[in-house]
């Protein structure tokens, strides 16, 4: 008999859910139905990890990561030259969050000047417009509408936080998932389900940026981590925990531990989707811990910003990858259209090839020139019927 760990109520087949020991929303795969209520997951769920969710969601975006459920959410930022909002889709297009309308007026005069995503967002617009002036001349609008495709020349700020009271409890969730999942004694943990629940207010977590050679790192390896480490003689309990090995916290799970010695490591590569057996050398006594955890003394600006970097950079080589496969396998099927029933690559097909090859790459290494971040263009929009 199981019994979920916050309400202790008996887990059954009508109310066991499958809890994400790492959230499913930033690519999480361990999960264990033996841990909580379907009610108390949902709380969980729509609390602390639905805070630890946004400030994993840019990181998650970046790097594409597979969800069970819900699909990925598209991103909100803000362009951080005019304030316009920007919504990056979860194919990784660019769109502004809204189109902007210009309406001058100078005597009967009308100057229009709309600025939409797709056609289906002009053709809305005309609709509006209908209402409002019913001379509106539709044809003419789309006649000299325009449809221009390209690169964002331009950042993208996104508000994104890290810590704070959710996601610290979030975090500390996962700690104690993880040591029950790993058969850890319950009464271990109870002082922290009043905090977990928000009830009581604890210091359980704290961010931990530690330097990169705690760990040996696979080839564009990007991996959540948790360790749990327990010792009865030095009565410390900890987990250490790495979303992404870019936001990284140390949890105090029990500072009077006496069960049985506990050394358990989880890894989860999310770029090649697979879990990873190394070791973490993350390895604290007692003294250490504490003097760590009450002071807070291994926050360095350096450590979060070589791990974050880290980070940014695998996701990034591999989206530009993608798109590069993406414009010459579109430069192929745009030249062989031009020799149908070819079953031989000729030299000419060749030659086309390579024009068209460079034809569509070129705006985009001009882009990557100025140094500014890769987006693709909008897929061709459909025309409306008028
Ligand atoms: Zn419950």
């Amino acid at each position: 008999m199981t019994l979920c760990y916050k309400c202790e109520n008996e887990l059954n087949e009508l109310n066991s859910s499958d809890e994400h020991i790492i959230l499913n929303a930033c690519g999480g795969k361990l999960s264990s139905k033996d841990l909580l209520c379907k009610i108390c997951n949902n709380e969980f769920g729509s609390t602390s990890d639905a805070a630890l969710a946004r400030q994993t969601k840019v990181l998650s975006h970046l790097l594409q990561v597979k969800r069970d459920r819900n699909k990925t959410p598209d991103i909100r930022g803000k362009s951080t030259t005019t304030g316009e909002g920007i919504v990056i889709t979860k194919k990784g297009d660019i769109r502004k969050a809204k189109p902007t309308i210009n309406i001058q007026q100078t005597g009967d005069q009308i100057l229009l000047n709309v600025n939409a995503n797709n056609w289906k967002e002009v053709s809305q617009i005309v609709v509006g417009l209908k209402r409002k002036y019913p001379n509106f001349p539709e044809k003419d609008f789309y006649k000299a509408a325009k449809e221009q495709k390209g690169y964002l020349n331009d950042s993208v700020s996104f508000e994104e936080q890290v810590g704070g009271d959710e996601a610290f409890r979030a975090v500390t969730k996962a700690a104690v998932s993880f040591y029950i999942f790993k058969g850890g004694d319950r009464k271990i943990i109870k002082h922290l389900l009043p905090y977990l629940t928000g009830e009581i207010q604890l210091t359980a977590a704290i961010l931990h940026f530690l330097p990169l050679s705690i760990y040996d790192f696979d080839e564009d390896e990007v991996s959540h981590i948790i360790k749990l480490f327990g010792n009865p003689q030095e009565k410390i309990l900890y987990c250490y925990i790495e979303y992404f090995n870019a936001q990284c916290y140390l949890v105090k799970l029990n500072d009077a531990y006496d069960g049985p010695p506990i050394d358990e490591t989880y890894i989860y590569d999310v770029v090649h989707n697979q879990t990873l057996d190394k070791a973490v050398r993350v390895n604290y006594d007692r003294k250490l811990f504490e003097s760590i955890f009450n002071s807070q003394e291994f926050i360095s600006f350096e450590y979060p910003r070589i791990r974050y970097e880290r980070t940014v950079l695998i996701a990034t080589r591999r989206s530009d990858s993608e798109h590069i496969k993406d414009i010459s396998k579109k430069a192929l099927e745009e030249t062989l259209k031009q020799f149908p029933g070819a079953t031989i690559f000729t030299e000419e097909i060749l030659k086309r090839y390579s024009e068209t090859v460079v034809r569509k790459m070129m705006p985009f290494i001009v882009h990557k020139q100025k140094g500014r971040r890769t987006v693709q263009g909008n897929r061709k929009p459909r025309i409306p019927p008028q």
